[in-house]
């Protein structure tokens, strides 16, 4: 039996332990996040499993199973400070459920493995790098780079990692836990407003958007506001303006695509002169990357056009971007169907935030994300909420979903 109620009550439990009026603490590499794996680490005591931490301080919980295929489940147990109480934990406490759940229908030995996961540092709110644990899993972990950081007390990620028992030279290790698993699964919060609008309470995710990052900037001439006449400026800012106002029919001609503007600087910047200089930033984003190429030239050249008009040049510089990761459709259609059974209702989204479930869908393994319904698109913060029956169906879709995919893999 699926206990949804069970779930409620251990996110419940580990909200009073590990939050206070702010929030969530259980900031990663902190004694708060300790404290919440040491009870997590209880709640597995009356399991038949077996359970490890690895290189990269992922804790990996395991049932074996009659064959060493195996399904993960999993999310991340860590916070940002100040955090919400259903980010990362809600999809922890929904794989216990799925573990248990096997654990019971099968006599305590299913078919195939099935395996937990609590991914070590998803959020990076301390020391700045996301994903942590997932990407070493997945083969990118970022040793060097990671030597170099610093919290805001100027303590070095070493020396945290060092503190819960993690070696930085060792984290890359951690791609050998890819061994044997076919499948993984993650229940998260929306953190977006899209189901709520739709009236859904739950929806499966068919990846993670794709983003491009550029900083651009307008070159005109700085003049004197009062003696230069209007048809001889050449005002870096109306060329940027145009911009900002283009990439919004750009990015509307597809269904998914997002365009912001997010910063606008102008130079020399005071009241009484032209612009001779403005810095923008552009920010697009897109689960097609056909598409995302297609609307960072379509913007590209429209800079050109604004800035011929006006007189001006413009130069782009790449900020940082990464390509789109869309889930495996197979997964896709399953979680589709463990939705539509469960709720009678689902919307297919892709993700604007990453998630380590794009980690671990980079390293080729199967995977597939079910959302369920943010309150007012709230998250990261003590706001943070979903309606406590979206919950309880949305572990049940999401049992569902385990036990087909499990199906899945045994096909
Ligand atoms: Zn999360």
């Amino acid at each position: 039996m699926v206990d949804a109620v069970r779930v409620l009550a251990n996110l419940d439990e580990l909200r009073a332990l590990t939050g206070d009026a702010n929030g969530a603490q259980r900031v990663a590499w902190s004694p708060v996040w300790l404290k919440a794996r040491a009870w997590f680490e209880e709640k597995l005591k009356a399991l038949p499993v077996e359970r490890h931490y690895d290189a990269a301080g992922n804790h990996w919980v395991t049932l074996p199973g009659e064959s060493e295929t195996a399904l993960v489940v999993g999310s991340h147990l860590d916070s940002v400070p100040n955090g919400g109480w259903l980010d990362g934990c809600l999809g922890v406490m929904a794989a216990l459920e799925v573990l248990t759940h096997f654990a019971e229908s099968f006599n305590g030995r299913p078919p195939i493995t099935i395996k937990l996961v609590d991914w070590a540092d998803e959020e990076g709110a301390r020391f700045g790098r996301s994903l942590f644990g997932s990407a070493a899993f997945a083969g990118q972990a970022t040793i060097e780079a990671d030597r170099r950081r610093t919290d805001r007390d100027g303590i070095t990620l070493e020396a945290a990692l060092a503190a819960c028992g993690v070696e930085i030279d060792r984290v890359g290790e951690a791609v050998i836990e890819q061994k044997s698993l076919a499948a993984y699964l993650e229940l998260h919060i929306e953190q977006g407003p899209i189901l709520e609008a739709q009236g859904k309470p739950l929806g499966v995710v068919l990846g993670t958007k794709g983003v491009e990052r550029w900083a651009i900037t307008f070159h005109g001439q700085e003049a004197h506001s009062g003696s230069t006449p209007m048809p001889v400026r050449r005002d870096a800012l109306a060329a940027a303006a145009k911009l900002a106002l283009e990439i919004r029919p750009i990015a509307k001609k597809h269904p998914q695509a997002v365009a912001t503007m997010g910063s606008v600087k102008t130079f020399p910047g005071i009241v009484t002169a032209v612009v001779g200089r403005c810095e923008a930033t552009l920010d697009m984003r897109d689960l097609d990357a056909d598409v995302l190429a297609s609307i960072l030239e379509e913007a590209r050249a429209a800079s050109l056009r604004f800035a011929s008009e006006e007189r001006c040049t413009v130069e782009w510089s790449k900020i940082w971007s990464i390509q789109p990761i869309p889930f495996d459709a197979e997964l896709v259609l399953l979680c589709r169907e463990a939705v539509l059974e469960t709720a009678g209702t689902v919307e297919e989204l892709p993700s604007g935030p990453l998630h380590d479930a794009a980690e671990v869908a980079s390293a080729g393994i199967p995977t597939v994300m079910m959302f369920v319904q943010s309150l007012n698109g709230l998250s990261h913060n003590a706001a943070e909420d979903t309606r406590r029956e979206h919950l309880e169906l949305a572990v049940t879709a999401f049992t569902s979903l385990a036990e087909k995919v499990a199906a899945w893999i045994q096909r």
